[in-house]
């Protein structure tokens, strides 16, 4: 039999793993206590770094968890500093994740899915297909690898590396709700890794109707990829534009719950030249979010290999910030960062393809015969 993982359970789902396991009822509660803390506040990657619990209770567990993060495929350093991952956890299952250091923060850019079914034409991994939903293990296993690597532990100490995460990369974190959310609670726990909901992001290009319940059930701070200001423009650029419109995209963020002037709404704003960067078009992006506690946050055009659209002239952003900072937004144009391992907003992508059922069903078939020869063999 397979291990299962016990990342991503939720502490009530931990009891239930090591109760069902052989832990003894009335202990199982204070044991997933004690595993909860060494995983996601110290960082253990095996049983055996669990130096303080008992050395049978350590065997069961990796008799039957495992605490395996997401095997590595690449990790890139771009000349700023911006670090990219690779990482897979199956055939075909393969995402990106960024770890973006600045002066006063780090942020890590986490992938919600393996590809994208929103098609945004100015995105890298709106050309990939969808390959499928990242489960909870793989979501949060992105951040324990990225503090892995960047010896970020214990989650709780001073001065860590992993300050800001935002669900930025590959996918739409609310066309995948309950797995971000089960993650995101976990990244968001006092006892876990730790980090507020201030300091947790999730950006959607504006699935309205899961809006208010990220809002009530997840609480993290939200980013809308608005980019247009018209529906005729963002109909093209932002095809979701045409099942939920601005007016319905504009309604969800204005009764967004937990939106106030502490903690305001982004809105992103991909520069393209000829496209959306006109004068006019600043003016109605002001009047368009007035009323709503916001921010505003211009991103230059990040290129990709067959890219449809050019990066906005530099002067022209800068016009069009000023009229955005004269309206009252402070400083809204994002520096890029990591564009030389294509690890900007929007270059993501991986290989990955949906494999075929049939070509999933024949090589299921040789694992199964492989693991079934290992198992014979003597140890
Ligand atoms: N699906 C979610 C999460 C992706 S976030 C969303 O759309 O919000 C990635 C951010 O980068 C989004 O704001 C996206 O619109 C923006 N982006 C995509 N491609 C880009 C590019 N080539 N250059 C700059 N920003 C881009």
């Amino acid at each position: 039999m397979d291990k299962s993982s016990l990342i991503g359970l939720d502490r009530e789902a931990l009891r239930l793993a090591l109760a069902a396991a052989g832990v003894p009822e009335k202990s199982a509660k204070m044991r997933a206590t004690q595993v909860w803390n060494w995983v996601y506040v110290h960082g253990a990657r095996d049983f055996a770094a669990m130096t303080n619990l008992a050395r049978d209770f350590r065997g069961l567990l990796d008799a039957n968890f495992t605490l395996a993060r997401p095997e590595v495929v690449t990790a890139q350093v771009s000349e700023d500093g911006t670090r990219k991952w690779l990482m897979r956890t199956g055939p075909g299952i393969e995402f990106e994740t960024v770890y973006i250091p600045e002066a006063d923060r780090g942020t890590l850019c986490v992938s919600s899915q393996v590809g994208c079914t929103l098609n945004c034409r100015f995105c890298h991994t709106g050309t990939q297909k969808l390959v499928r939903n990242l489960n909870p293990d793989e979501i949060l296993g992105q951040l324990l690898v990225a503090k892995d690597a960047l010896d970020d532990w214990p989650s709780t100490a001073p001065g860590r590396s992993v300050t800001n995460i935002v669900m930025m990369g590959m996918g739409e974190p609310l066309y995948n709700f309950d797995n971000v959310k089960a993650a995101l609670a976990i990244v968001m726990d006092g006892d876990a890794i730790a980090l507020s909901k201030r300091r947790v992001t999730l950006s959607t290009a504006g699935v309205v109707p899961m809006i208010a319940r990220a809002g009530n059930e997840i609480g993290s701070s939200l980013a809308i990829s608005l980019h247009a200001v018209t529906d005729d423009i963002r109909d093209v650029i932002v095809p979701i534009n045409k099942k939920y419109p601005l007016a319905e995209l504009i309604e969800a963020c204005r009764t967004y719950p937990g939106a106030s002037n502490a903690r305001r709404i982004t809105f992103e704003y991909v520069m393209l030249k000829g496209v959306n960067d006109s004068l006019a078009d600043a003016r109605a992006l002001v009047k368009l979010v007035a009323g709503i506690p916001a921010k505003i946050n211009l991103i230059p055009f990040n290129a990709w290999p067959g890219a449809p659209y050019e990066c906005s002239d530099w002067s022209q952003i800068e016009k069009f910030a000023e009229i955005v900072n004269k309206a009252g937004y402070a400083s809204p144009v994002r520096t890029p960062r990591g564009r030389d391992i294509m690890a900007a907003c929007g270059q993501l992508k991986s290989e990955s393809v949906k494999e075929r059922a049939s070509a999933r069903q024949a090589r299921e078939a040789v694992e199964q015969v492989q693991s079934a020869q290992l198992q014979r063999m003597p140890h």
